[in-house]
C-alpha cells in the first residue's frame, strides 16, 4: 500500500495509475476505522481496480473544538486496517496540507444543507463540501463511495457533484450496524459503557417509528412523536430532533406521500449520534 501525504504527491499517484487504463475508487472517511468503513472499501473493490481511502479529520466541518480535539485519530491502527483490506493507497494529508495560510475559497452548498444536521451544526457542510471537493480534485477518483448513515452528507455530495460538473459517480452504501442494531460510527468508542448501553434507543426509536409507519401512519408529526417518546422514556438520552423530510429535497411533507427519510440525531452526555431510516410508502 502506498502512503500519500500531499495533493500533488495524491495526483501523481493517481495520473500514473489511470494512465496504466486503471478505474479508481475513493472512499473518504475521518480514521478511527470501523466495520462500516471496511464495507464502503469491499464495496468500492467491486467498483474499481485500485481502491484510496482518504484519512483526514477535517477541522472545516466541526462546529465544536471539544468534539474536533476528542476525535479519535488511530493512524497507525488505521493504515494496518487499510493494508489489510488491500487498499492500494492512503492518502492522510495534514489540516497544515490542505489548508495552508492565505487559503480562502469554499463550496458553498445550498438548500440540502440548511435542515436537520445543518440546523444543529452551522458551517458543518460548508466544510464537508470544500474537503471533498478537494479530496476529489487531488485524487481524482471515477467513483466515490458514500454511507447511508450520513444520509443529508450523501444528498449535498451528490448535489455538489452534479452541480459543480465533477464528473465522479458517488456510489451509496448502506448503514453496516452492531448486533445489536447500533450504527456503527467512530464516536461509539467515545462512549462510557452506561451510555453505549442506552444508546440502543436510538435504532429502537427507528424502529418503532418504521413500524408504525408499516401500520399505515402517514402523518410525519405523528411519525416523528413515536420516536421522540421511544428516545424520552431513555434517562441517559436527549434527543435533538427526530424528522421525517423527503428522500430527495430533504423538505419537511406533513404527510409521507413519496419516499421519505426519518433522520435523528441524539445526545448522550456531550457525544452526539445520528442515524436515520427509510420510509417507502
Ligand atoms: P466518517 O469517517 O465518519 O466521516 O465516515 C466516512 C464514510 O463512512 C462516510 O461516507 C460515512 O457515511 C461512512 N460510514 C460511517 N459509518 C458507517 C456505517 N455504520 N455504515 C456505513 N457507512 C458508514
Amino acid at each position: 500500500m502506498d502512503q500519500l501525504g500531499s495533493p500533488d504527491a495524491m495526483r501523481a499517484w493517481s495520473d500514473a495509475r489511470r494512465a496504466a487504463g486503471e478505474r479508481l475508487a475513493l472512499v473518504p472517511t475521518m480514521g478511527a476505522l470501523h466495520a462500516g468503513h471496511a464495507r464502503l472499501i469491499e464495496v468500492a473493490h467491486a467498483h474499481g481496480d485500485a481502491v484510496i481511502v482518504s484519512i483526514f479529520v477535517n477541522p472545516l466541518q466541526f462546529d465544536r473544538r471539544d468534539d474536533f480535539d476528542a476525535y479519535p485519530r488511530p493512524l497507525d491502527d488505521d493504515a494496518a486496517v487499510c493494508a489489510a483490506a488491500g487498499v492500494d493507497a492512503l492518502y492522510a494529508p495534514t489540516a497544515a496540507t490542505l489548508y495552508p495560510p492565505g487559503f480562502q475559497t469554499h463550496v458553498e452548498p445550498g438548500p440540502l444543507a440548511d435542515p436537520m444536521e445543518g440546523a444543529g451544526r452551522p458551517g458543518h457542510f460548508r466544510g464537508v463540501t470544500t474537503v471533498v471537493a478537494k479530496l476529489l480534485n487531488a485524487t481524482t477518483p471515477h467513483v466515490a463511495m458514500f454511507g447511508q448513515k450520513d444520509y443529508q452528507q450523501l444528498a449535498v455530495i451528490r448535489r455538489m457533484v452534479a452541480d459543480l460538473d465533477m464528473g465522479v459517480e458517488i456510489q451509496a452504501v448502506p448503514t453496516v450496524r452492531e448486533p445489536d442494531g447500533l450504527a456503527l460510527s467512530s464516536r461509539n468508542r467515545r462512549l462510557s459503557a452506561e451510555a453505549r448501553r442506552a444508546a440502543i434507543v436510538v435504532p429502537r426509536a427507528l424502529d418503532s417509528a418504521r413500524a408504525c409507519f408499516e401500520g399505515g401512519e402517514r402523518v410525519a408529526a405523528r411519525i416523528e412523536a413515536v420516536a421522540a417518546s421511544v428516545v424520552a422514556a431513555e434517562p441517559l438520552a436527549r434527543i435533538e430532533y427526530a424528522e421525517v423530510v423527503d428522500a430527495g429535497t430533504l423538505l419537511r411533507h406533513e404527510h409521507v406521500t413519496g419516499p421519505s427519510v426519518l433522520a435523528t440525531a441524539v445526545w448522550f452526555g456531550d457525544i452526539r449520534l445520528i442515524d436515520n431510516v427509510l420510509l417507502d410508502p
